[in-house]
């Protein structure tokens, strides 16, 4: 048992801590109506307080003045994903993507998706002349099911695969329109709203059909590539990157502002050309006497497809395993992106008619999610498919941050089966579809426009791209400006502004088919309750005397064992009958708010001094 001493240290702390518990269970009876909450009343409105910004009293937006340029980051520049721009004149508004984030376990337990917060957009969608996509990769396209009809079905203008995978996505939305589209290319100069042309351009990706935009205003020109790294020989860039990013200005039509993919950022030098790795993926698919396997993103379509057509070229089938995976290559197919030569891709069954080494496998799975297709197979749970140790395995994947643990544990069970595993650490065969910051930097230079916006990436990302611009590329530090989402920066040839006032910025989340704001104190209790566990006290009380009727009951989930912990239940009954005496004895009627406040409060104190633990502490106390 601990002393007497440390418990006053830890006592403080929690004292707020845990009264802030108190007051959300009792908001939360209100809808709920459970037991004795009902009764509990609300006096004071602080989820309202705390969100009045962006639901009561509508922050002022300031308006626009004659002839400037807004940009509006409504998400992607304080996390990686959740990408989404708004470039507005004083007649027109373009969404330039519409990304999801990935919901983290440790951030925001229980979501599935983080999407951008839409509601400057939805008060002014009368002004949107359309939604212009980069590529169709989910942190781009993924939100468009849970926005798209909520901003009135703008026209979508981006390339042919993107517009499949779009219309992949929106496919389990069943209540959604069909979109519509105008796709584009590279060399395209369209023209939209009043008068504003827009000229693509070709972006290198690992995915096709990723293109860049020029908005051609008439302060210049604000443009967006999306992410980007460069093909290039050995860090001499091609052909192909000096024309697209080299062309976009011409006399009397100035780049004005650059907004760029601030990913790998952090990373010096060069990232690796996508031909070379795919070029060393191959020599292994050659070189193998046995089947080859190789993990790698869903989302790495160039890859792949380029993968399929090496092992056709060897003579070798390929089967694909893994939902995404199957998924990805079916919209190239379908789309006319990717023509696989006949009889190219078999299934598991029909692998079983030729000789190993004619058999190439891709799949899902390179970050140990626990239901993909690597890790079936590695822990034998896979219908089909069973490794032996004459296989290879090419894991042309990094390590996801927060996936190292999952990652450990498929490594360890492929190791099982005494097989060769190749890793990107060791061989050339994963590269980034995000340059390295020399290649940001000479992306940056070669466009050359008067301001600097780093958007895609962590806050601290963003800052490293802004000074890396400043340091090593000699811009004027002035011109940059660092966004947070919901920054509303209007921008003209003289100079910009960055607003105090910001777009409605709250962080919105789906759960399941729900969309909405989150509220940080559920998050908070998400955490509180896989960290600490929850504790749940019953007791019956004499409404009239205030007396116990019988021994409490007592329920708690992830804090202790209660079998284990008899002494510690023993002190805690005794408490919660001397606490409930205390503030019940003598008061008729009994004030239950008082009593259960105050139960929270000294259990709380003697779970902390007993245990080191803070959970949430639900006290129901119920007079009859
Ligand atoms: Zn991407």
């Amino acid at each position: 048992m601990n002393t007497h001493n440390q418990v006053s240290n830890q006592s403080h702390g929690k004292h707020s801590h845990k009264s802030g518990h108190n007051k959300h269970t009792s908001r939360k009876s209100h809808g709920g109506g459970r037991g004795s909450f009902k009764r509990q009343p609300s006096p004071r409105k602080e989820g309202f307080t705390r969100q009045k910004t962006t639901h009561h009293n509508k922050p002022h937006i300031p308006e626009l003045a004659p002839g400037d340029i807004r940009i509006i980051p409504l998400g992607g520049v304080e996390q990686i994903g959740q990408n989404m721009n708004v470039i507005e004149t004083n007649d027109d508004i373009f969404v330039v993507d519409i990304g999801i984030q990935f919901s983290s376990e440790l951030e925001t337990p229980g979501v599935d998706y983080i999407i951008p917060n839409i509601k400057y957009l939805v008060e002014r969608k009368d002004k949107i002349r359309g939604v212009f996509v980069t590529h169709g990769h989910l942190d781009h396209i993924g939100a468009f099911p849970y926005i798209i009809d909520q901003i009135g079905y703008p026209k979508v203008y981006c390339g042919l695969l993107t517009k499949w995978m779009i219309d992949k996505r929106n496919d389990e939305f069943p209540h959604l329109q069909k979109l519509e589209y105008e796709v584009i290319e590279p060399g395209n100069r369209i023209t939209i709203g009043n008068d504003i042309k827009v000229q693509v351009f070709a972006v290198t990706h690992s995915i096709p059909d990723a293109i860049g935009f020029s908005f051609e205003t008439p302060q210049g020109n604000v443009i967006l590539a999306g992410d980007t790294k460069l093909e290039h020989i050995d860090t001499e860039p091609v052909q192909r990157e000096h024309d697209a990013y080299g062309k976009l200005a011409r006399p009397g039509q100035e780049n004005l502002i650059f907004l760029s993919d601030s990913t790998s950022a952090e990373k010096p030098g060069w990232s690796k050309n996508e031909s070379d790795i795919i070029e060393n993926i191959l020599q292994l698919v050659k070189e193998s006497k046995s089947r080859v396997f190789l993990g790698t993103f869903a989302s790495q379509i160039s890859r792949i497809t380029a993968v399929l057509d090496g092992a056709h070229q060897f003579g070798k089938k390929v089967v694909l395993e893994g939902r995404s995976m199957k998924t990805n290559v079916d919209i190239c197919i379908k789309s006319g992106r990717y023509v696989p030569p006949k009889g190219l891709i078999i299934s598991a069954d029909e692998a079983n008619n030729y000789p190993p080494d004619k058999l190439v496998y891709l799949l899902t799975g390179s970050q140990g999610e626990e239901f993909a297709a690597l890790m079936r197979i590695s822990s034998k749970k896979h219908p089909k498919i069973r490794f032996n140790d004459r296989d290879t395995v090419i894991l042309s994947s990094s390590v996801i941050p927060g996936n190292a643990v999952a990652i450990q544990k498929m490594k360890d069970n492929l190791a099982r089966h005494d097989l060769r595993i190749v890793e990107y650490q060791t061989s050339e065969i994963h590269a980034s579809g995000h340059g390295n910051q020399d290649e940001l930097l000479w992306i940056q230079k070669t466009v050359g426009a008067k301001f600097f916006m780093p958007v895609h990436g962590h806050h601290a990302m963003l800052k490293v791209h802004a000074q890396a611009v400043v340091e090593r590329n000699g811009f004027d530090r002035k011109n940059i400006v660092v966004p947070d989402n919901g920054s509303i920066i209007d921008v003209n040839r003289d100079g910009f502004t960055v607003h105090k006032q910001k777009a409605p910025n709250n962080v919105t989340v789906v759960e399941g088919f729900r969309v909405g704001d989150i509220q940080d104190v559920v998050v908070r209790d998400r955490k509180t309750l896989t960290k600490e566990g929850i504790f749940v006290v019953i007791a019956t009380i004499d409404p009239k005397t205030g007396k116990m009727r019988k021994s409490p009951d007592i329920i708690s989930r992830g804090f202790v064992y209660l079998r284990d912990s008899k002494e510690l239940i023993q002190g805690a009954r005794t408490l919660i009958k001397q606490s409930i005496i205390r503030n019940s004895k003598g008061k008729n009627p009994v004030d239950f708010e008082i009593v259960k406040k105050r139960l929270a409060d000294d259990l709380g104190r003697y779970l902390v001094q007993n245990t080191g633990k803070r959970p949430i502490i639900i006290p129901v106390v119920l007079g009859v």
